[in-house]
C-alpha cells in the first residue's frame, strides 16, 4: 500500500440502524475524502461476531462486556464499511470520538448521536450503545477488513476526488 495510506473497518451497529443513521454516517466519512472500498449490510452469525470480538477484547474490558458485545452485534443487521485513506485509523476513531458516548466530543459520531455511559450500560447489563466501531491500528484495519469482506469485495479504484483531496494535481 502506499505510504501512510491505510485501511479501517467501520461497522454501523445495530443502534445505527435501528435509528436510521446509516446515511448520516457514511456521508461524514464520505465528505473527508476517505475512500469507501468496501461497504454490505450483513446480519452477522456468532463464529464471525467471535472472530471480530476476539479475546483481547476480553482482556481488556472483561470477558462479560466481550459476551455482551457478541450478542449486541449479532441482535441485527449492521453495515460493514472498509475505508481507505491518508492514516485512516486516526482519523476515523478521531471522527467516531470516545467509546463512552458520555464521554465523547460534541462533533464526534458518538458525541452528537448517542450521550450513554459505562455505569448505564453496565447496570443494565449490555453493552453500551455508541453506534460503531472503527480499527484501532493498521495492522487490526487489515484484519479486520479480512474478517468482513471477501478480497473480491473490495474495490480498487480511483474517484475523481482524490486528486482534489489527497494526491498532487496532475
Ligand atoms: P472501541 O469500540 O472504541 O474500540 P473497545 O474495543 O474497547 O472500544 O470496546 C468494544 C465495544 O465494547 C465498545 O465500542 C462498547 O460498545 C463496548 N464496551 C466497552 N466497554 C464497555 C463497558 N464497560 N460496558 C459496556 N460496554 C462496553
Amino acid at each position: 500500500m502506499e505510504q501512510h495510506i491505510e485501511r479501517s473497518l467501520v461497522l454501523l451497529k445495530p443502534d445505527a440502524i435501528n435509528r436510521g443513521l446509516v446515511g448520516e454516517i457514511l456521508h461524514r466519512f464520505e465528505r473527508t475524502g476517505l475512500k469507501i472500498i468496501g461497504l454490505k449490510m450483513v446480519w452477522s452469525d456468532k463464529d464471525t461476531a467471535m472472530k471480530h470480538y476476539t479475546e483481547d477484547l476480553a482482556k481488556r474490558r472483561g470477558e462479560k462486556v466481550r459476551e455482551l458485545m457478541i450478542n449486541m452485534i449479532t441482535s441485527g443487521p449492521i453495515v460493514a464499511i472498509a475505508i481507505e485513506g491518508v492514516e485512516a485509523i486516526e482519523v476515523v476513531r478521531k471522527m467516531a470520538g470516545d467509546t463512552e458516548p458520555k464521554k465523547a466530543a460534541p462533533g464526534t459520531i458518538r458525541g452528537d448521536y448517542a450521550h450513554v455511559s459505562y455505569g448505564y450500560a453496565d447496570k443494565n447489563e449490555i453493552g453500551v450503545f455508541n453506534l460503531i466501531h472503527a480499527s484501532s491500528s493498521a495492522e487490526e484495519g487489515v484484519q479486520e477488513i479480512n474478517v468482513w469482506f471477501n478480497d473480491f469485495e473490495l474495490q480498487d479504484y480511483r474517484p475523481d476526488y482524490i486528486k482534489h483531496t489527497i494526491a498532487k494535481h496532475e
